[in-house]
């Protein structure tokens, strides 16, 4: 069997969260005080922001709680023009695109690229396979890219990038692997998983007949330990490379 592409989870997998420590109610505010001055700048007799705020946390902790019972995924633009047409905007008046770029999302501090998937990254497309990030994120995917560019990850990924905001399913759910095979024209059998969430990316891959290598990230505590066995883990994404000679020997002599 050959290998054609490999898959990889975006949070924690190829961008490193732990150096976040702060609250992040305060950290998002300013991106949906943007969002709320463009709808009120249309003319909309908007109420106060207080209001809209709270309303858009209400609504996104609902889009989650029903996301992870039914893995509809959540969209941030979406709930964005929900809570500002509920807080006065007129229905219709707001365009998805154009409140999520009022939003303005951009990397943030203290985050910061695993440093070493450039050399992996290379590698992998240097020797002709497919690549792709796979995220569970409610952001539409064009609001990741503009964080992702910051961090130097973009240019890796020029084809291939999926949200699950913009497919309509959160991982583990087939429906978002069976998407991204099909617009990658590959199969599961050909097709290498990576990521840090056992449950979404490790069991979410393996259900659709791919293997998957988990991505431990530091000291991590799953109930699913033990319930789901990934077919690697690894701790430095470099540990890919001798992992895939193994499953598909010679591959990197395409
Ligand atoms: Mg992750």
């Amino acid at each position: 069997m050959t290998l054609k592409a490999v898959l990889f989870d975006l949070d924690d997998t190829l961008l490193d969260w732990a150096g976040r420590n702060y609250d992040w109610a305060e950290y998002e505010r300013p991106f949906l005080r943007r969002a709320y001055d463009y709808a009120a700048s249309l003319g909309n007799p908007m109420r106060e922001f207080e209001a809209f705020e709270i309303d858009f946390r209400n609504r996104a902790r609902d889009a989650w709680d029903h996301g992870r019972a039914t893995f509809v995924a959540p969209h941030l633009g979406r709930l964005l023009v929900e809570s500002a047409e509920a807080h006065g905007a007129l229905p219709g008046s707001l365009a998805i695109e154009e409140v999520l770029g009022a939003y303005q999302w951009t990397a943030v501090p203290g985050t910061k690229a695993f440093p070493e998937i450039g050399d992996v990254l290379t590698e992998l497309r240097d020797n002709g396979l497919k690549i792709a990030i796979v995220t569970n994120a409610f952001q539409p995917m064009t609001v990741r890219d503009a964080e992702i560019a910051v961090h130097g990850i973009l240019p890796y990924f020029p084809e291939y990038r999926f949200s699950a905001a913009d497919v309509g399913y959160l991982k583990p759910h087939a429906a978002i692997f069976q998407h991204v095979l099909e617009a990658m024209e590959i199969t599961p059998a050909e097709t290498v998983f990576v990521g840090d969430n056992l449950v979404a990316d490790v069991s979410g891959a393996q259900g659709v007949g791919m293997k998957a290598v988990h991505r431990i990230v530091s000291p991590e505590h799953s109930m699913m330990e033990g319930l789901i066995v990934p077919d690697a883990s690894l701790r430095d994404l470099r540990e890919l490379l001798p992992i895939l000679d193994q499953w598909y020997p010679g591959w990197r002599s395409r």
